[in-house]
Order: C-alpha cells, then sequence, then structure tokens
C-alpha cells in the first residue's frame, strides 16, 4: 500500500505498553483503570485505542462529550464509559439508554440526568464531581450538602444511581506540589459525605496520568490517565516520571519532489532563509492545514526525519508544504522522492517527537498531537450570514 501524503500512524502495540503500565501501577494500590480517549483519543483516534486500552487492561474509557460516548458506543464498546462536561439543555437520553455514566457538578446537571432516566426508563448512573481546588468543573464545597440531598431524593425516585465521587488535580505534573494533598483530603471529606447521606459506598477518583505515574497514594478506586496512555510523559524535567512510556503516535509524511537551488535564492513566503551556497531541497507536502504550526518554521531548529536523518526545515512553514534542506547541491544526501518524513514519532535515533515541537512552540504535548490533522468532530456553523438584497457583493462573518 501506497504510504499516504500526510498521515498519523498509531502504534496500538506501544499502546497498549502504556496502559498495561499503568493498569499495573493502579492495580498494586487495589485501583482500576479509565483510559481516556476524549477529543478522538488525544487525536489517535478513540475507537481503535478504546479496545486496544481495554485488551491492554483498562476497565474504564474517559471522554468529556456525549458524542464521543456515543461514538464508542457506535463503535461496539460495551465497557464502561463516563462522560463529564456537558452544556446546558444537553439531552441525555441516548447515553443513559446505553448506561454511559454521566459527571454531575451541578444541580442543573443532575436534573438532565434525571429528565433523561425518565425518558429513558431506566436510572442514570452518575459520578458526582466535587471541586476541590481546580476551579474548573465541579460543585464547590459549600453546596456539596444540597447536590446530595438532590441526589438523595432522585435515588429514592429510582431515576439516579450515584457510583462515584471525584475530582480533577491542579498540579499533578508537579508531583510533589503541597495542593495535591489539600485536593485529596477534600475529595475525601466530600466522598464521606456522599456517603453517609445516601448510605450506600461509592468509588472516589482523582488521579490523572501524572498521579496516577508518581502519586499511588492518589489512586483511591479507579485512576483516569490520558497522555500516559499515549507515550507521552506529563511530568517535566530530566527523567520525567520515570517510566518506560512509548510514544504511539509518528506523525509522517513523504518527499513530494528533491531539486537543487542556486546559491542566493530565498525560500518559502518571505524569503526568511536564504540558500547560502547551491543546495539540494525536498518538499514535504505537510502544512499547517494538516497540523504542522506555523510557528515552528519561526524556531530555526524545527528539524523532520528522512531516512533516518535529521534534516533542518527552512524557510516558513506553509499551509500545506514545506522544504527541507539537504546541504550542498553537489554532495550526495540519499534522499529521494517518495521516501518517508518523520515530522514526529517515538524519538528513535533521535528523530523528532511531539514534547520537542511543544517545547519549540512554547506549549505542551498534549496540544501536539491532539492538533494533528484537526478535530474531525468540530461543528462547523455558520453564523451572521448577510446575503446583499441586490444579489451582488455577498458579505459573509464567520
Ligand atoms: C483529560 C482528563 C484526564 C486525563 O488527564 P491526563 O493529564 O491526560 O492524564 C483525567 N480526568 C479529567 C477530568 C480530564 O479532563
Amino acid at each position: 500500500m501506497t504510504a499516504a501524503r500526510v498521515e498519523a500512524v498509531v502504534d496500538l502495540a506501544a499502546l497498549r505498553h502504556n496502559v498495561a503500565l499503568l493498569a499495573g501501577l493502579a492495580g498494586r494500590s487495589g485501583a482500576s483503570t479509565m483510559a481516556v480517549v476524549k477529543a478522538d483519543g488525544y487525536g489517535h483516534g478513540a475507537v481503535p485505542v478504546a479496545r486496544a486500552a481495554l485488551d491492554a487492561g483498562a476497565a474504564w474509557l474517559g471522554v468529556c462529550t456525549l458524542e464521543e460516548a456515543a461514538e464508542l458506543r457506535a463503535g461496539g464498546i460495551g465497557a464502561p464509559v463516563l462522560s463529564w462536561l456537558h452544556v446546558p439543555d444537553e439531552d441525555m437520553t441516548a447515553a443513559v439508554a446505553t448506561a454511559v455514566d454521566l459527571g454531575v457538578a451541578s444541580p442543573r446537571d443532575l436534573a438532565a440526568a434525571a429528565g433523561a432516566a425518565r425518558a429513558a426508563g431506566r436510572p442514570a448512573r452518575v459520578h458526582l464531581k466535587i471541586d476541590t481546588g481546580l476551579s474548573r468543573n465541579g460543585c464547590p464545597p459549600h453546596d456539596w450538602g444540597a447536590l446530595l440531598d438532590a441526589v438523595a431524593g432522585l435515588v429514592e425516585e429510582g431515576v439516579v444511581e450515584p457510583v462515584a465521587v471525584w475530582s480533577h488535580l491542579a498540579h499533578a505534573d508537579d508531583p510533589s506540589h503541597p495542593t495535591l494533598d489539600r485536593q485529596a483530603a477534600r475529595l475525601d471529606d466530600a466522598h464521606r459525605a456522599a456517603t453517609a447521606r445516601l448510605g450506600r459506598p461509592l468509588l472516589a477518583h482523582l488521579a490523572n496520568s501524572a498521579a496516577t505515574l508518581t502519586r499511588p497514594d492518589l489512586h483511591r478506586d479507579l485512576v483516569r490517565p490520558g497522555i500516559a496512555v499515549y507515550g507521552l510523559d506529563p511530568v517535566e524535567g530530566p527523567g520525567g516520571s520515570g517510566h518506560d512510556l512509548r510514544p504511539a503516535m509518528t506523525f509522517r509524511s513523504r518527499v513530494a519532489l528533491v531539486k537543487t537551488v542556486a546559491a542566493g535564492e530565498g525560500v518559502s513566503y518571505g524569503h526568511t532563509w536564504t540558500t547560502p551556497g547551491p543546495r539540494a531541497l525536498a518538499l514535504v507536502p505537510a502544512g499547517y492545514a494538516d497540523g504542522v504550526p506555523r510557528l515552528l518554521g519561526s524556531s530555526g531548529r524545527f528539524a523532520v526525519g528522512i531516512g533516518g536523518v535529521r534534516r533542518p526545515v527552512v524557510g516558513r512553514v506553509c499551509m500545506d508544504q514545506v522544504v527541507v534542506d539537504l546541504g550542498p547541491a553537489d554532495e550526495p544526501h540519499g534522499v529521494a522522492e517518495g521516501d518517508e518524513v518523520v515530522l514526529f514519532g517515538p524519538g528513535d535515533g533521535g528523530l523528532p517527537t511531539a514534547a520537542e515541537w511543544a517545547e519549540l512552540l512554547g506549549t505542551i504535548h498534549y496540544e501536539v498531537v491532539t492538533g494533528v490533522g484537526g478535530r474531525p468532530r468540530l461543528s462547523r456553523a455558520t453564523t451572521g450570514v448577510t446575503q446583499a438584497t441586490d444579489g451582488v457583493n455577498p458579505s459573509r462573518t464567520w
């Protein structure tokens, strides 16, 4: 099969290795593992990732949106799924009908879950989210008692089945940060209050990848690793978390054209690089429309791997292509049209990684992998379209 112009290839064996490692750590604490596959499996493909993760020891799947949960169910995945971020008035009926667990952070979330349960004719399984200090999603502690009262009423009515109390950490990438213990203590308080008020055992969960890897004391009943499933280490600094994670994604393209350019010629838009002598150049048909950020071209340190060798990208990243310097025109470079170009991958032989891109861009590797190829399920709404009445010069706002 001919390789594509540009593609993200996902090594499911690496992914299974990472999940087995994470589930092994969790298992030592008596915890289960929820593989987080939101944002299309961090850009790796939610359904194949979910299958591989379940294969390798995950028992749960975590997603952000109901659409993501529905995609897993449509893909034939019957494992427990938790979906945690909902917009007002979202119809949760299909989620309840297909046994998708719902994160609940407010009376409105709870009412939506209960409404869906009545429509679906079965109780909604809910994970009650307490804000322990991230100040993002989650019920503030001062509203927790009222939320529990509302849950208790709906439990009595038989429409809500509480499953867990959970929260999310703010500083897990810095394992000794004092907020971790404070957040855990607040989670435990909320969990105690919930089990007492609802008169039943509930799961507790808190740990993301970083805490799964470095803070076994915070594993509680269930861990929720995301980025580490994909082989990227969330812990910054030399050595990271110290665990053997393998990056699963290789973002690659192929050489479209090899040619020589005379000395003193500007390369790519704006001529930000000029050939210092006659040069051999390779054209790679991948650009910012494919997830190669234009800002990479400003660093002067952006490289790709061709034939196992790092080669510098020169000039600006365009929408659809970049140019690679292969060296002086009269020296052999061994690069041919059709050769594989590694944009980033596992880093074998010192080739570029997503973490290296993140460093060059001043961001985190999470954003790099989820940015590959865009997010296909983003709906592209067109608003504010105004059609000029005379039929000419329609002005549009997107
Ligand atoms: C994304 C997310 C995770 C996974 O975080 P990682 O840092 O990728 O491990 C866990 N829990 C929640 C609530 C999340 O939003």
